[in-house]
């Protein structure tokens, strides 16, 4: 039995959707061709379970024998490692900023193979919807090249996003309210959609790919327009009840501080995302600063003023990253976002506010960097849209 993942009419057998089998191709996504005994120590499951999970894959062809494309499959041999056939099927996976849309073209194994960049004049639903459209039609006759089907669209945005429904419930860079994008865009476009909020599809690339592979805890912090962040738990990229988990941004530190287009005083964001630091470098300097690039480069010329605004920055992101650890424990935090252009000059904000607010064991947390272009957010909204293909997102 191979059940479709969605209401769209199945076009060829759908994988296996049991939660062994997603759990035996994730694990393989991961960290590539494995053995039948390797998988069965890095999932635990049985061998007789690895076995019913492997098989249906290899029917229909996602799951092949072999170590690589050259290698010559033996058959029937037990020891043969098992991998993910990366050309079997394409994806495609969308992040929308502010001011562009990257769109990406990546293979079963989530690798880029095409990327397209567009600029964006407006943010609104009726000016970003046909963009996305034409994209995807331009990246479907790529698609067409390789003589494979594109099988399904990840679509990663800021704010509050309502995966299950596809609806982006409310985006504040976008200004988009109640949007039902996943049905906007099926429509369009025929290919099953998955939407998503762009931290989590970034943290679900890193989970599979980068730097949070084979971690059961670990954040992902993201600094620049917005501060978001990322959270497995157990293995789990976690949404929460309400689909806002790890709204770092919104963490009131201080109640007397600046007013948050949340509604809040003193949110992390309302201090250290661009729009906030700008407002205070053109304060200190009362320079018309519009760029998070002159705000930088004011810092690097030296003006005291401008070091102390991202110095406040960087100590309001290492109370939010204290509470993040304080919470939930990770064996890592990975600092990313295009606001790592200035982590020089947060960096010991960060550590100093870490610290001090960080209990016990929790201090022990390894904090890292990791520059991250846009291409990796669409990369990981591809990725959601594999999560969806092969049902590793329902169980
Ligand atoms: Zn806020």
């Amino acid at each position: 039995m191979f059940p479709a993942m969605r209401s769209t009419p199945p076009r060829e057998a759908a994988p296996a959707t049991t939660p062994a089998a997603s759990l035996v191709f994730t694990t393989l996504l991961s960290h590539g061709p494995l053995t039948r005994a390797e998988i069965g120590r890095r999932t635990m499951l049985s061998a007789a379970a690895v076995t019913k999970a492997v098989r249906p894959l290899m029917e229909v062809g996602y799951l092949v024998e072999g170590a690589d494309d050259g290698a010559r499959p033996a058959l029937g041999r037990p020891a043969n490692p098992v991998r993910v056939d990366a050309g079997r099927a394409l994806f495609i996976g969308i992040k929308v900023t502010g001011d562009e849309i990257i769109a990406v073209l990546a293979d079963l194994c989530c690798r880029i193979r095409v990327a397209r960049h567009v600029r964006l004049t407006a943010r609104g639903p009726q000016a970003v919807l046909p963009r996305i459209t034409a994209l995807v039609q331009e990246l479907l006759t790529e698609a067409d090249g390789f003589g494979v089907r594109v099988r399904g669209l990840g679509i990663a945005v800021s704010g509050d996003v309502d995966r299950t429904r596809g609806v982006v419930r409310y985006s504040p860079f976008l200004e988009w309210r109640d949007i039902a994008l996943a049905e906007i865009v099926e429509t369009a476009t025929g290919l099953p959609v998955t939407v998503d909020n762009d931290v989590r599809a970034l943290t679900v690339a890193e989970q599979w790919f980068g730097a949070g592979v084979g971690l059961s805890h670990f954040a992902l912090v993201t600094v620049g327009a917005g501060i978001g962040c990322g959270l497995v738990v157990h293995g789990r990229v976690v949404s929460g009840a309400h689909g806002v988990a790890g709204e770092i941004g919104h963490l009131s530190i201080d109640p007397l501080g600046p007013p948050c287009h949340c509604g809040n005083n003193g949110c992390v964001e309302a201090i250290a995302a661009d729009p906030a630091i700008l407002r205070e470098v053109r304060k200190a300097t009362g320079k018309p600063v519009h760029t998070a690039a002159e705000a930088l480069a004011l810092a690097h010329e030296g003006d005291p003023g401008v070091r102390d605004v991202y110095a406040r920055a960087g100590e309001a992101i290492g109370r939010a990253i204290g509470s993040v650890v304080n919470v939930l424990g990770p064996e890592r935090v990975i600092i990313s976002g295009e606001g790592l252009a200035a982590y020089d000059l947060f960096a010991e904000g960060i550590r100093d506010a870490l610290a001090a607010s960080a209990f016990g064991a929790a201090a022990q947390c390894d904090v890292m960097t990791r520059p991250l272009p846009f291409e990796e957010w669409a990369r990981g909204a591809a990725a959601t849209a594999i999560q969806s293909f092969i049902g590793s997102d329902t169980y």
